[in-house]
């Protein structure tokens, strides 16, 4: 089967057309600007990165360019738009309605029109994606594999927050997590990995990219996860504060004569790596930093790691144990001083770090020494693959 990948922002849609049999990306891009006035960037397998400035007044626009191109004559990789033979989309939320991917028909996209108010950054601009594929591409079947997913296992002690009961039962407001479809992916693979049957494992994956979040999968369940109602919480990440005494929003809005979405803009966008280093979000940047002697970039990076084991110990309590501990995305897969900052701050598990495999960047790799008592693993994420596969599993 070819599927087409789509992961639709407020301005920018992503896409991969992947052939499910091989699994190989037949073509990726990126549409910016969207609504402002648009760029694309294509790349079809084996050739060239190919950039131009194209006007997109709208996802529907949009879309219709990403489609014409995947057919084009010189840039396409099909020669019809019938060889596509399905739309898997990255939806963030799913509310507590969606525990598993499924194929869109009206009563799906209005269900997850209703739990809009939980991602209202994400969601309008995920079904925007959606309406615009189901416009241009009828009878093509579209699925939503949802970011909160995987993480619908957690039990209620896990996702409830010690507020009044009456706040879940009238907004739901509880802890539903996000990165799921690349927690379960990579847990699947490290649980793979261990050789032991899946209800035995207890793994422990930390997704540290510009977003970052950690979450422990016992049994290949999610049983508990750091982000929140939001993605605001967790670890301290590339522009988020994570998770700060709430009482700080009210402090600063008094002190600043702030409104509360200002401060909360604060938090989400000048906050954590950005707002510490007063450099940059960007894990290299604070590398290129420190390596100059630059003191907030070196406590930026410092707290980010000690959070990270925070969390990691936080997780090895909830599951009463751990076999494996994971790091993906960006920062997890190529930053190997931060997995040393990390592995380091866990000596008292028995896991002890092969400096020489840490070496690694953005391959699999097993990075602890034999004698460890738990494995640590780098695995890339890949989630448009992973969306490709639940789509085929859907059809
Ligand atoms: P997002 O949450 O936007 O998907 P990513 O997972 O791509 O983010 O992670 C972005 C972070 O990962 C940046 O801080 C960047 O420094 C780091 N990163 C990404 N790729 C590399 C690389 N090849 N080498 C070093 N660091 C990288």
């Amino acid at each position: 089967m070819k599927v087409l990948v789509i992961n639709c922002g407020s301005s920018s849609l992503k896409y991969q057309l992947i052939d499910t049999e091989t699994e190989d990306v037949l073509a990726k891009g990126l549409c910016e600007r969207i609504g402002i006035d648009g760029r694309l960037t294509h790349t079809k397998s084996g050739s060239d990165k190919v950039t131009k400035d194209v006007p997109m007044p709208d996802h529907d626009k949009a879309v219709s360019i990403v489609l014409d191109t995947l057919t084009d004559a010189a840039l396409g990789v099909v020669s019809s738009l019938n060889e596509i033979d399905a739309v898997g989309h990255r939806v963030v939320h799913g509310g507590e309605r969606f525990a598993k991917s499924v194929i869109v028909d009206d009563e799906v996209f209005k269900a997850i029109e209703e739990v809009s108010d939980l991602a209202p950054l994400h969601n309008p601009a995920n079904l925007t994606g959606i309406r615009a594929c189901m416009k241009l591409m009828p009878g093509v079947p579209q699925t939503a594999v949802f970011d909160t997913a995987f993480h619908q296992t957690m039990p209620d002690y896990a996702y409830i927050y010690g507020i009044p009961y009456e706040y879940y039962e009238k907004y739901k407001i509880r802890r539903y997590g996000f990165h799921g479809t690349s927690h379960s992916f990579v847990s699947k693979r490290a649980i793979e990995l261990l050789g032991k049957p899946a209800e035995d494992t207890k793994v422990i994956v930390c997704h540290l990219g510009n977003g970052s979040s950690i979450t422990a999968v016992e049994g290949g369940k999610s049983v508990d996860t750091s982000m929140g109602l939001t993605p605001l919480a967790g670890v301290s990440m590339g522009t988020r504060s994570g998770l700060i005494d709430p009482a700080i929003i009210e402090f600063i809005a008094d002190k600043e004569g702030a409104s509360l979405k200002e401060v909360m803009s604060v938090m989400n966008k000048k906050s954590g790596m950005l707002g510490l280093s007063g450099v940059s979000s960007d894990f290299r940047d604070l590398d290129k930093g420190i390596s100059e002697g630059n003191e907030r970039c070196r406590l930026a990076v410092e707290l980010f790691a000690y959070q990270t084991a925070k969390y990691v110990g936080a997780y090895v309590a909830a599951m009463n144990g751990v076999d494996a501990i994971c790091f993906t995305a960006g920062v997890g897969e190529n930053n190997s001083m931060v997995r040393k900052q990390v592995v380091d701050r866990l000596g008292f598990l028995g896991i002890t770090l092969d400096e020489e495999a840490n070496k690694i960047r953005g391959e699999e790799q097993l990075i602890s020494t034999p004698d460890s008592k738990v494995k640590v693993f780098v695995i890339p994420t890949n989630e448009e693959l992973a969306i490709a596969r639940e789509t085929v599993e859907l059809l």
